[in-house]
């Protein structure tokens, strides 16, 4: 069993969402105002369990939970500061081709995060749409160019790494772990181990805009049946993503105030 792990992305002013991250209302979802952000931190420093880094060995899978952070938005060198005042440790996840641009974070502020005792790692070098659709070459080169990138701004090696859009393929670990990757964040909401090439893979449950601290705090402990619903919901998209994607995006888009 891994220990759970915690899916976030940006943490924004109100109204201000496309201040860092991707831009658009469907990044947005995944978007935490500052102040509610604050709240899940306070509930989750108070709930006993420690925030190590997926590196730490041995790493308790009990008492453990794993704070991620996806596609290396500006607001990243803030959420670091304040992890750093509760002594936990989040992984950023680089979206290395967006470094230096609007909204993201440079390559000084990636160095901050390491230095303060952060993981940073790859989501990817350019966030394609589906990752496992990719012919082999271009998904060998989107890891790594991106793993490459990372190390010569960190000036050391690079080994976590997770899943843009969450699609996942035995074939995108496997290209993950040829660029070095040894542990591999995903969308599936689950504390099942699983190991591919070597490559630890780790699911991972989402936090969305407007979610109560009582709910991660659930989400970090299993209490509930909320790990349990993210599960059946995740699984029941599977087949409609996998086999009517014109679908899926047009009933996502729909889902998320677009269309
Ligand atoms: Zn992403």
């Amino acid at each position: 069993m891994n220990p759970p792990s915690l899916m976030y992305h940006d943490v924004v002013a109100p109204g201000h969402e496309d201040a860092s991250g991707f831009p658009g209302p469907a990044a947005a979802h995944y978007k935490l105002d500052g102040e509610a952000f604050e709240r899940q931190l306070t509930a989750l420093a108070g709930s006993g369990l420690q925030f190590p880094a997926v590196t730490t060995s041995p790493l308790a899978t009990d008492t453990s939970c794993l704070l991620t952070f996806d596609d290396g938005g500006a607001s990243a060198a803030h959420i670091g500061t304040l992890l750093s005042e509760r002594r936990m440790v989040g992984h950023f996840m680089v979206t290395t081709s967006r470094i230096g641009t609007a909204g993201f974070l440079n390559a000084d502020a990636i160095r901050d995060l390491d230095a303060g005792g952060h993981i940073v790692g790859s989501h990817s070098h350019t966030h394609p749409a589906e990752i496992s659709r990719m012919p082999a070459a271009m998904l060998d080169a989107e890891w790594r160019i991106s793993v490459e990138r990372l190390q010569q701004i960190l000036g050391r090696p690079v080994s976590v790494a997770s899943v843009p859009g969450g699609f996942y393929s035995r074939a995108v670990a496997q290209a993950a772990a040829a660029a070095g990757i040894c542990f591999l964040f995903t969308s599936e909401p689950t504390v099942r181990e699983h190991i591919v090439d070597g490559c630890l893979i780790l699911g991972r449950y989402t936090l969305w805009r407007g979610m109560e601290p009582a709910t991660t705090l659930a989400l970090a402990r299993g209490t509930g049946a909320l790990r349990q619903r993210q599960w059946l919901e995740w699984n029941l998209k599977k087949p409609l993503k996998r086999c009517a994607r014109p679908v899926y995006h047009l009933v996502r888009r729909h889902w998320l105030g677009e269309a």
